[in-house]
């Protein structure tokens, strides 16, 4: 099953998005769907074997100063529990600075995986972090002296190390319980990149003063290059790529509004400069200099990737930033970091009729995907069941009724309200396995592309499970990161 922008849990698939890749697209009809030639040129990082080298190089750049440091000294005199502990805490390190790297949103990294599958590791990753850090006192105390722990009058850079230890542990209940907190997102963030800075220096005082093998200057120039390589990311993602975004800038050309709580906003790039991207792609939206706060948020891009010189973002209100988006104007600059996601049929050419789910503002990157595929004259098979709450919350639905009774895609859309109005004729309540089956008439062969509120796309992954629907034809965007 592929998840969340549409990254593939089981193996990293290759990648089809890049520079060019749309306008080359031709046409051959085999059977009812048509099968679209693709152009084989893509970013060296899109490819598999890319992502392959990525997984092999991680575990190998953890163990990398351990095994240095080891080889610059291989007459090690610790007691086996110590050495232990000192080798947990130097991989437990070393995989702390390359988190930096992990949540650096480096295209490189991110296009083999998608951005929601390396988050998820990096999250995983920092409990393996905590309990190798948690553990290097433990074995080191258990080898020399259990009053290591307790002792309150003790050498500074012994308590710089409990001082970064406690502030990890913190950092990571706090990302686990943010929900459960009701911390406001940004707030976090910004306190939980400030903490990962102050946690690396404590860190790397601590172990360069408490590690009494490293009076060698090659042992300390691989200790100091392991945070010298997660301090040189935080500078770029945090001061050098914002200035050069805004130089960058796109200018909000349009606004209008969908619905009483969604509004579509258009950017081009006033140089003409094209921007390349998969239908389903997301990107992250800065406002500069406008009336709204300067957040960086993510927000799929709705339109088509065949109109490369500007993109259109629909949001909905559901907090305080996107809340406050009527107070863009036509003119506003913006900084538009992307594309990223792998939640995109341009993925997975070989795949037959395609069944869309979306809920609510879930229907942005099917727009994208619908309006790639009239663009590029592609008569694919596809059923979109648009879940609403009321009539007001559809978007979109003059332009869903053309590509209706249009030529591409051969499209069939299935409105369903649960609160709908008293003369409403059409589709009611929740949607479900079984009712997917009647509207598509029959599960099998059909690939299911998944973007509604996250209780829903887990039930209906639950459901489609259940009616022994493959995982590898379901894919779900759940619009969090
Ligand atoms: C891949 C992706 C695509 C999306 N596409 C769309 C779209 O097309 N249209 C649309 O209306 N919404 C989209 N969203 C949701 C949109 O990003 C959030 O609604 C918006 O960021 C909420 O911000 P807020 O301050 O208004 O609300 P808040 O109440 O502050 O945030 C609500 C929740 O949104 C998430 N969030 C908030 N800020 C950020 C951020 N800077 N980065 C990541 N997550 C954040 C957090 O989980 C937070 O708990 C998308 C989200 C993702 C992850």
């Amino acid at each position: 099953m592929s998840n969340g922008n549409g990254s593939h849990f089981d193996k990293a698939t290759d990648c089809r998005f890049g520079p060019g890749s749309m306008a080359m697209v031709a046409q051959r009809v085999a059977g009812h769907h048509s099968k679209v030639a693709r152009p084989t040129q893509f970013p060296w990082f899109c490819r598999t074997e890319w992502a392959v080298l990525l997984c092999v190089f991680y575990p190998l750049l953890a163990i990398a100063p351990l095994v240095i440091l080891a080889a610059l000294d291989p007459d090690n005199r610790h007691p086996t529990a110590t050495g232990l502990g000192i080798n947990c805490a130097l991989v437990g390190f070393t995989l702390l600075s390359i988190q930096f790297v992990l949540t650096a949103r480096l295209q490189w990294i991110e296009a083999p995986f998608g951005l929601d599958l390396l988050l998820r590791f990096h999250r995983s990753m920092a409990l393996v972090i905590v309990a190798l850090l948690c553990v290097h006192p433990l074995l080191i105390a258990g080898g020399e002296s259990w009053t290591l722990l307790t002792r309150l009058h003790t050498r500074w850079h012994i308590w710089a190390g409990r001082v970064a230890l406690i502030l990890l542990g913190a950092q990571v209940t706090a990302a686990v319980l943010r929900g459960a907190m009701r911390l406001s997102y940004e707030k976090w963030r910004r306190a939980h990149a400030a903490v990962a800075l102050v946690v690396l220096a404590a860190g790397f005082v601590h172990g360069l003063m408490a590690g009494d093998d490293l009076n060698d200057a090659g042992a300390r120039t691989v200790l100091a290059a392991v945070p010298a390589i997660a301090l040189a990311v935080w500078i770029y993602t945090r001061a050098i790529r914002p200035r050069l975004l805004a130089r960058r800038a796109f200018r909000v050309s349009s606004v209008r509004f969908e619905s009483s709580r969604a509004c579509t906003l258009t950017l081009s790039a006033p140089d003409g400069r094209p921007f390349h991207f998969s239908p389903g792609q997301f990107q992250f939206l800065r406002l500069l200099n406008s009336a709204v706060p300067a957040q960086e948020h993510p927000f799929t891009i709705a339109s088509s990737p065949e109109r490369t010189d500007r993109i259109s973002l629909t949001i909905k209100d559901c907090g305080d930033f996107t809340r406050v988006i009527d107070k863009i104007r036509v003119g506003d600059m913006a900084t538009v970091h992307g594309p990223f996601g792998r939640f995109s049929y341009d993925l997975h050419p070989d795949e037959g009729d395609l069944v869309f789910v979306a809920g609510g503002v879930g229907i942005t990157p099917f727009m994208s995907m619908l309006r790639a595929m009239r663009d590029r004259g592609e008569s694919r098979y596809v059923t979109l069941i648009y879940a609403s709450r009321a009539m007001d919350d559809i978007l979109f639905a003059a332009e869903l009724a053309a590509m209706e009774v249009g030529q591409w895609p051969a499209l069939k859309v299935i409105f369903v309200l649960s609160t709908p109005p008293a003369w409403w004729t059409g589709e009611t309540g929740r949607v479900d396995g079984n009712r997917l089956g009647e509207w598509c008439r029959g599960l099998d062969d059909k690939v299911f592309y998944l973007c509604c509120p996250s209780r829903m796309t887990v039930e209906l992954i639950r459901q489609l499970r259940q009616k022994r629907v493959n995982p590898r034809r379901i894919h779900c965007d759940y619009f969090s990161l």
